[in-house]
């Protein structure tokens, strides 16, 4: 029985790779990792502790995993343009924790993106303040925070200065946050960062999707821009295996904060296979980043484009849709002759097509909910890694238009899906490329 068991999950996952190398991944929050970098994410590392700072660690035998982390560490720094980088949070949540466990006090207050504009749960109250309903965000649940959301504005898919610049004064948190994870345009940070620092508050900025178009120069700068301390995750835009990070440009006391608040506050282990699997990713980057990130933008900007073609509606056409990896589907309006964002993304899953549905900043006044949503949220991070180009987006936005709008049974599309992914087996921008969806 036992043994069965063992080859149950080791034929699963072989049909999980089966099923991607068919499929078109476009989820906003993922991508894939070289082989370089699964290879080390395999070692012995992933047995071992090494609580602590490299060469002050609480274990022994940490020789060659200081050496890693204080490689990937520097080069953290390098590619983001930081003097200290902490890389021991094992995801994006983890380095949030921590950043709030250095800049706040329990029960504190603090001001972020609302959820449903695109902020990030994460960054979330215990109680929604406008509903009264209780959603565990783990900044009010975790750390007790009183959260306050910014105002954002739903035309332009970006916070509303003036309008947030007077809650940040009336509120007066101890740390506002920005960034989010529907995330189009560059926030404001340098304009409500002065505001902020008027109050007494410290300014982060949460880069977790936009981390590697920001380290390769595209997006914005945060730590030249007002924020005090930057946390991302290392496997969104940046093609990392799953991880975390915190990066500032000092001074020292908060790095202490920071490093207390990574250990002994948060953390135990520290994923230290995922600490060499990140090194090894921002060496990729530091190479390829560049040409690599650039093609994500322009993929992301030419399928919007070839969405609206098609006869869809991605928001924010004014603004050419997107300055990101991800453009935003207003699927409303097909909930007659289709559906909404949940019935999509099913009939879009059958035909191997992998995206999520997302909430749009005005549904719940449309009474809509997560279930169900108006929204889709595409991203083109992985499908660049694997070599898609501008002319490529329009291939998918045809495959889209055929399910959805055709109204074509996605069964009888996902051969075809099949043979244009056959196109896309091999990960790119790294140092030696291999097959996409194996075990390395
Ligand atoms: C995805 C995301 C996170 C959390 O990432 P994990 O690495 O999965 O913990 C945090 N913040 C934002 C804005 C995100 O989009």
């Amino acid at each position: 029985m036992s043994k069965q068991i063992v080859d149950k999950i080791n034929n699963l996952i072989k049909q999980h790779h089966e099923f991607f190398s068919r499929a078109i991944p476009l989820i906003a929050s993922e991508n894939i990792t070289s082989k370089a970098c699964r290879m080390a994410t395999i070692c012995d590392f992933q047995h071992r502790y090494a609580e602590g700072w490299p060469g002050k660690r609480v274990y022994a035998g940490c020789e060659y995993l200081d050496q890693v982390e204080l490689i990937c560490q520097d080069l953290a720094q390098k590619y983001w343009r930081a003097s200290f980088a902490d890389v021991r949070p094992i995801s994006g949540v983890v380095a949030n924790l921590a950043l709030y466990t250095a800049m706040t006090t329990p029960k504190g207050k603090m001001m972020a993106m609302p959820i449903p504009s695109g902020g990030h749960i994460s960054h979330a109250p215990k109680i929604a303040k406008q509903t009264g309903k209780e959603i565990n965000g783990t900044a009010g649940t975790v750390r007790g925070l009183d959260v306050e959301y910014l105002a954002f504005d739903q035309k332009e898919m970006n916070l509303n200065i003036d309008e947030s610049a007077k809650r940040i004064r009336a509120f007066k948190p101890e740390l506002v946050l920005f960034g989010g994870s529907v995330f189009l345009f560059p926030h404001p940070v340098k304009e409500l960062s002065a505001v902020a620092k008027e109050v007494g508050a410290h300014v982060a900025y949460d880069g977790a999707h936009v981390a590697g178009l920001i380290g390769s120069g595209y997006f914005q700068d945060p730590l030249r821009e007002g924020a005090e301390a930057f946390t991302l995750s290392t496997h969104k835009t940046f093609p990392g295996p799953q991880h975390g990070c915190i990066l500032t440009n000092g001074p020292d006391e908060l790095n202490e904060k920071v490093k207390s608040a990574c250990f002994p506050s948060m953390l135990s282990n520290h994923h230290l296979h995922n600490v060499a699997g990140f090194a090894i990713t921002l060496a990729e980057m530091m190479e390829f980043g560049k040409v690599y990130h650039g093609q994500v933008i322009k993929n992301a900007k030419a399928l919007a484009a070839a969405l609206a073609a098609a006869g869809f509606k991605p928001l924010c056409e004014h603004k050419g849709y997107t300055a990101s990896h991800q453009v935003v589907l207003d699927v409303t309006g097909l909930e007659k002759t289709f559906g909404l964002g949940a019935d999509i993304e099913k009939a879009l899953e059958k035909a191997a097509i992998i995206v999520n549905r997302n909430l749009l900043p005005w549904d719940a006044k449309e009474k809509r909910e997560y279930t169900n949503p108006g929204g889709l949220r595409l991203g083109t991070s992985e499908v660049t890694r694997l070599g898609m180009k501008e002319s490529d987006m329009k291939v998918i936005a045809d495959f889209f238009k055929k399910i959805i709008i055709d109204k074509k049974d996605p069964k009888t599309i996902a051969p075809d899906v099949a043979e244009f992914a056959k196109n896309f087996q091999t990960v790119k921008f790294c140092f030696e490329e291999t097959k996409a969806f194996q075990w390395y």
